[in-house]
């Protein structure tokens, strides 16, 4: 039965999650506020609220895909605006556990966007909607809870104006990130406090913006060089608007790449690949470079909690963050909101609920993803127990073989981008190649 909701939606971040968030909930909401701390720009900007903005951020086939969903036509508006668009396995080299995956056309076809242009594209998607506001300068400070604390009806905020006001609700969406300041007020609230799992990789980032010329990378739009054991430095870099290469090198284990030219290219000299230390001694810097540390990937498990109140929702990275070097992270946001918009529209008595346990059946994929890479470092720490050796010396054996069979690598790809399942690269025909690739 189709539910026909109104009354006010109120969302907490308006970053990517809290955007889509609130694209998902202006079709059934008469109203929805989009609250965020900082003040957005007027212009595609890395932020302070969003420290991630400046480093290099893959949007991944599946990602693209639920983006055109949501928007009509947001890739072509991206491509108008400079975004390069190429196919993920023919005009990207991959290098997996120091070999490349075999190149050819995929008809998988991924977007690069600077992070702060697809923001910023979004965010004028949704502020053109009639009845969303989003409004910069705003500092959420708490969650307004029932006396029975069976239900969330608004938030506190301060803003310039008036510290300490309340913006009542009938649906409140933490979109706060990896600060996850949902968490920390149920807990303030006597909430007890949901299981967190992590993944400790202590990776560091680095990135700096190039000047891009067409002879880079033999014309490629993009290369990256990924971290196995034995090798746990990686560096990324994707052809950008304005003619850029945004460069990203990275150090896990507490290993910090240098932000000086010598180091830089010192730190990328003996990776399997040449072309990103080419880009850093060759091109342009258009940027100064910035650095990020990411402890771990964590998810909550909101799910799992038997006391929850109504009328409120965790979405984006403050749900599940995952260690970026994936780049899964606005993808599965879009996902969310994708089934926010279903779960919404079809009627729910318990949405939250239902939206926690689908949400995470949806982060299962991307999860079981950097468990199974990440924990293959002895490094890593983290829960070991739901490995499976054989299943990971089979697809240890399928990327191998992927280096010389172009079929292997777009299946490989194909998962990577979250636009098959896992089981795919378990289909019989997959299985006996692998095999018989010996
Ligand atoms: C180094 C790095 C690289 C990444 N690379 C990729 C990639 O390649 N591909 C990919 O898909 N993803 C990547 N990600 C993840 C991606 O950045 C996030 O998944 C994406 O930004 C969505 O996050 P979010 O909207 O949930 O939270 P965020 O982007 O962190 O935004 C949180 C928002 O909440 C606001 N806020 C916080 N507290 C309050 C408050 N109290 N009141 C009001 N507003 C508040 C902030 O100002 C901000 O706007 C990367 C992340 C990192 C750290």
């Amino acid at each position: 039965m189709r539910h026909t909701r109104s009354g006010r939606a109120v969302v907490i971040g308006g970053s990517v999650a809290g955007l889509l968030a609130a694209r998902a909930l202006h079709e059934t909401f008469d109203e929805v506020v989009v609250l965020d701390r900082d003040a957005l720009p007027g212009a595609p900007e890395v932020r302070k609220g969003v420290p991630q903005g400046g480093h290099v951020h893959g949007l991944l086939a599946r990602g693209r895909a639920a983006l055109d969903e949501l928007f009509e036509g947001l890739s072509q508006e991206l491509i108008d605006r400079g975004a390069p668009v190429f196919d993920v396995q023919d005009d990207m080299e991959w290098w997996v556990d120091g070999r490349p995956l075999a190149r050819a056309a995929s008809g998988m076809f991924a977007l690069a966007p600077s992070r702060s242009l697809l923001e910023f594209a979004i965010r004028r998607r949704v502020e053109s909607l009639p009845n969303v506001r989003v409004l910069a300068g705003h500092t959420v400070t708490g969650l307004l809870i029932t006396s029975d604390g069976s239900r969330c009806n608004g938030v506190r905020f301060t803003d310039d104006m008036t510290p300490g006001s309340v913006e009542e609700a009938d649906l409140v969406v933490d979109a706060t990130g990896r600060a996850a300041r949902g968490r920390i007020w149920l807990e303030g609230l006597g909430f007890p406090p949901a299981r967190e799992q992590r993944i400790e990789t202590q990776v560091t980032y680095v990135t700096r913006r190039y000047r891009r010329e067409p002879h880079h990378l033999g014309g490629m739009a993009g290369l990256s060089i990924g971290a196995y054991p034995g090798s746990s430095r990686s560096a990324f870099t994707l052809a950008q608007e304005d003619d850029s290469w945004v460069v990203t090198i990275t150090g896990r284990f507490g290993a910090v790449p240098p932000t000086d030219d010598a180091g830089m290219l010192d730190w990328v000299s003996d990776l399997a690949s040449p072309g990103i230390a080419e880009i850093i001694r060759d091109a342009e810097p258009l940027s100064e470079p910035v650095k990020m540390r990411y402890p771990a990937s964590t998810r909550i498990r909101y799910d799992e909690m038997e006391r929850f109140p109504s009328g409120l929702l965790i979405v984006g990275d403050a749900l599940c963050s995952f260690n970026p070097v994936y780049g899964q992270g606005m993808t599965v946001a879009a996902l969310e909101a994708l089934l926010l918009g279903r779960l919404l529209k079809e009627g729910t008595d318990d949405l939250s609920a239902e939206f926690f346990f689908a949400a995470q059946a949806l982060i299962d994929v991307p999860w079981s993803t950097v468990a199974a890479t990440d924990l293959q470092f002895a490094e890593t720490v983290g829960d070991r127990s739901g490995l499976d050796p054989e299943r990971g010396a089979y697809l240890a054996h399928l990327r191998r073989v992927a280096a010389q069979d172009a079929v292997l690598a777009s299946a490989f790809l194909r998962v990577a981008q979250l636009v098959d399942p896992p089981a795919a690269l378990f289909a019989p025909e997959i299985v006996q190649r692998v095999e018989v690739a010996g």
